[in-house]
């Protein structure tokens, strides 16, 4: 089948090299070669061991790409995964004082500890109550604790900052698309959504928080949605299309009652 004769000859350099014999081989693919036989093994077709490595180089480079595309997109949308001034909220250092307060670090504590659970399911937190209550600590604090243990990624948002953000990617001078901007909200594994209802949303904004919801929602990927609301004013703020979205899967409510703590350190 092949044209030249197979050079089975070792030669010094090969044999100083290790090389111990060559006998013939057969390749499906590519036919005869020269197996090479040294102590610890003998080689395999030498063209089919070059075809692997391109694939790999190839691999190697489309990984790199995407690694670099996905760095200058979130840098590009400003994708800090949880702001700098909430990553010093941690569990240990919440004040909780009142039976509501360590029950509710008690649920988030619990949440995070079984996140791979949450988030296979699922399941959503909403906490709503009392302003000054560390709502925003104890969701940065769960966030905090699942990215440390699981590695996995939480971004943080504003129900306005959201917004602004989604308008980013109109007009011509966008630096990234809309569809971008969804992902990038989509695809964390915890989004936390805060300061929802602190104004009233127009028909565009309650279509915008469902189709992130619902994004997020068909994916399985858990929400923790904010507000000082009382749960059963969420739907005029939030839609009640996503209010059971987040009910779906068990989702979890967390009600902070009592005296805000912001207006009692400023002596009221
Ligand atoms: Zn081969």
């Amino acid at each position: 089948m092949t044209s030249n004769p197979l050079n089975l000859e070792v030669c010094d350099i090969e044999r100083r090299l290790g090389v111990i014999a060559k006998q013939p081989g057969n390749c499906d693919k590519h036919g005869q070669f020269a197996v090479i036989i040294r102590k610890q093994g003998q080689s395999g077709c030498p063209d089919c061991a070059q075809e692997a490595r391109d694939a790999q180089e190839l691999i190697d480079q489309q990984a790199t790409q995407e690694r670099i595309a996905a760095s200058r997109l979130e840098r590009k949308l400003g994708a800090s995964l949880i702001p700098r001034r909430f990553m010093d909220k941690t569990f240990a250092n919440y004040r909780a004082e009142t039976d509501n307060q360590r029950h509710n670090l008690a649920r988030c504590k619990q949440y995070a500890e079984q996140f791979r659970q949450h988030r296979a399911d699922g399941r959503c937190i909403v906490m709503t109550g009392t302003p000054g209550t560390g709502k925003t600590h104890l969701a940065a604090a769960t966030a905090g604790a699942i990215m440390l243990r699981t590695g996995m990624t939480a971004v943080y948002r504003t129900v306005a900052g959201m917004l602004q953000y989604i308008k980013g990617s109109y007009g011509n001078n966008a630096e990234y698309t809309e569809a971008q901007a969804f992902a990038s909200l989509v695809e964390p594994d915890l989004l936390i959504i805060d300061e929802v209802g602190a104004t009233k949303p127009s028909e565009f904004e309650l279509a915008t928080l469902f189709n992130v919801i619902n994004g997020r929602y068909e994916d399985q990927r858990p929400t923790i949605v904010i507000s000082n609301l009382d749960f059963d004013r969420l739907g005029e703020v939030l839609g009640d299309r996503s209010v059971d979205r987040l009910r779906e899967g068990r989702g979890i409510g967390l009600v902070f009652k009592g005296e805000s703590e912001r207006l009692r350190k400023e002596g009221f």
